[in-house]
């Protein structure tokens, strides 16, 4: 299994708000290289699949529908140290608690409509990737 990958998706909040762009050069310019993205909009049912880890948490059905309110870009990186590094580039998942200059701090509305995720593993940023992209579309290997 790759170490030197991660996942992402930049959300609904952030994508209405226009920020796709400003956040994807971001991202590039923090050393990620991007290999596969798109942009899509998740029914509640299949973000709550995407979301399946939360379903005991009290939160879990206004997240479904927030990340069913608007498209979202998710995408595949790669970077050394990926997974830890871009956790640090988006910062806490509450804007307010998160360090000045990350993702979160400058563009999350709140600790919901939080404007990115990163994968906390590898293992997990494995299956949500697989969970967007499929073997079958042809993306850099
Ligand atoms: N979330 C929320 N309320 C909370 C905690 C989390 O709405 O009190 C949402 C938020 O969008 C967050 C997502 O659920 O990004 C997943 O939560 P997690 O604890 O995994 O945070 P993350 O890994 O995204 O920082
Ligand atoms: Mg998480």
């Amino acid at each position: 299994m790759a170490t030197n990958r991660t996942f992402t998706m930049i959300k609904p909040d952030a994508t209405g708000a226009g920020k796709t762009g400003a956040i994807t050069k971001m991202i590039e310019e923090a050393g990620f290289k991007i290999i596969a993205m798109k942009k899509v909009w998740l029914t509640a049912e299949l973000a709550g699949k995407f979301y399946a880890i939360h379903k005991e948490r009290p939160f879990y059905k206004d997240l479904c529908s927030y990340m069913s309110s608007g498209p979202i870009v998710p995408m595949i990186l790669e970077k050394e140290n990926a997974v830890e590094d871009f956790r640090k580039l988006i910062g806490a998942t509450d804007p307010a608690k998160a360090a000045p200059g990350t993702i979160r701090a400058l563009f999350a509305k709140s600790i919901d409509a939080n404007a990115i995720h990163g994968s906390d593993s590898d293992a997990n940023a494995d299956i949500e990737g697989n969970f967007f992209f499929s073997q079958f579309e042809r993306f850099e290997k």
